[in-house]
């Protein structure tokens, strides 16, 4: 089958946030990377790039070039609150979404055409999400593989929409200078330019054994991206493996009351965290280290994935209560694994559900459901729809 693979690129994003939150700042050269001349560029605006600023130049260098710059320190707490608002957006679209780095993500919409139309459409609708959610624009690129997509997303730049269509594959490898390859770092650029490489499709007159003698494994991937062939999955959500916190305890003990408390402390902040980060586990972990520093851990898999603070109190208490009660402990701590979005499959559902409102929204409800039950299997919906009742 055909995929359909979306690159989102949020255009200029730090620098993009601060105009966002500080009026005065917008339309203005704004670069962000810290007000020291020892710093580099961590992003410039447009604006900035109009004088050759651009990102990674030392911070000294850019305040040459545009002195009558905006120069920010970097207020990355304010970027990742954006951005989690920006992967539930797109996470409403499917579940298939990879977040690649701050502020880009794949998404897979093969097989939504039914439901969410055409992927100009789909496009278009996700840059209207993001807007919405968080009044910043994007670039999205379209193609049949991530590679090409995020080719795709680079072409209109910014606010832009690029579909490479199958048809229109060959055309775009032919011109694509090889340094825009991603993956392709100046070493191996230098390496290609003396093989006479200078564009990707230059890549397929060299024999595979030369490709991967003078560039490594990487060479195998380059001939096959010069064929626009990249099997590489949209792999979702794999930042955080799991969230914990420990603490050593005032002094050794062996008082359960001290253990309770301390224990909700503990659980507590994993709680806070989870939600804050709009996550919930399903494995809580209790870590104990004795007087003589000896490390105990036990775990317990929950019935669905939580992120209660009660609940991770209550299973963690119930792992101490059966440990031995007579030895006294040092530290005490707690921990949740096997992370996962918060945003269920009911939140989506409700996306689809206004998306289309020409129809009776339940129709689409329904087929929501289908289309997740035949991409994700039976068990996919139903905590939705357990949720529903
Ligand atoms: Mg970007």
């Amino acid at each position: 089958m055909n995929r359909i693979i979306l690159h989102i690129d949020m255009d200029a994003f730090y620098a993009s946030v601060e105009q966002l939150d500080h009026a005065p700042f917008r339309g203005k050269p704004v670069i962000v990377g810290g007000t020291s001349n020892r710093g580099v560029v961590s992003t410039a605006s447009y604006e900035a790039r109009k004088f050759g600023v651009h990102s990674a130049m030392p911070i000294f260098q850019a305040k040459q070039k545009c002195p009558h710059g905006i120069f920010l320190p970097v207020r990355m707490m304010r970027y990742k609150e954006l951005s989690r608002q920006i992967m539930s957006t797109l996470e409403g679209f499917t579940p298939l979404v990879e977040q690649i780095s701050i502020d880009e993500a794949y998404l897979d919409i093969s097989g939504t055409e039914r439901l969410l139309g055409t992927p100009v459409e789909i496009g278009c609708r996700v840059k209207e999400g993001i807007k919405a959610a968080t009044s910043l624009s994007c670039s999205v690129g379209i193609a049949p593989n991530k590679f090409l997509a995020k080719i795709a997303s680079e072409m209109k730049k910014p606010d832009g929409l690029t579909i490479i269509r199958p048809d229109g594959v060959q055309g775009v490898i032919d011109r694509l200078p090889i340094e825009k390859v991603p993956g392709v770092g100046e070493k191996t650029v230098l390496i290609l330019r003396n093989l006479g490489v200078s564009r990707l499709v230059d890549v397929r007159r060299l024999h595979e054994h030369t490709l991967i003698e003078k560039a490594g494994k990487f060479g195998r991937r380059l001939l096959d991206l010069s064929k626009g062939i990249d099997t590489s999955p949209v792999l979702p959500y794999t930042e955080a493996k799991s969230i914990s916190s420990e603490d050593t305890l005032p002094e050794d003990t062996d008082d359960m009351e001290i253990l309770k408390r301390q224990l909700l402390i503990q659980a507590e902040l994993v709680g806070r965290k989870l939600r804050k980060n709009g996550l919930k586990g399903s494995t809580v972990t209790l870590k104990l280290k004795s007087s003589d520093f000896k490390q105990t851990s036990r775990s317990v898999t929950l019935d669905e994935p939580a992120n209660s603070t009660n609940l991770i109190y209550e299973r963690g208490l119930r792992l101490l209560q059966d440990l031995d009660a007579s030895t006294r402990f040092r530290l005490i701590g707690i921990g949740i694994s096997n992370l996962s979005p918060e945003k269920g499959v009911i939140e989506q559902l409700n996306l689809f559900k206004k998306l289309d409102v020409r129809e009776d929204p339940w129709v689409n409800v329904e087929r929501a459901m289908d289309t997740i039950k035949d991409r994700f299997g039976k068990n996919a919906i139903k905590r939705g729809a357990h949720d529903l009742g």
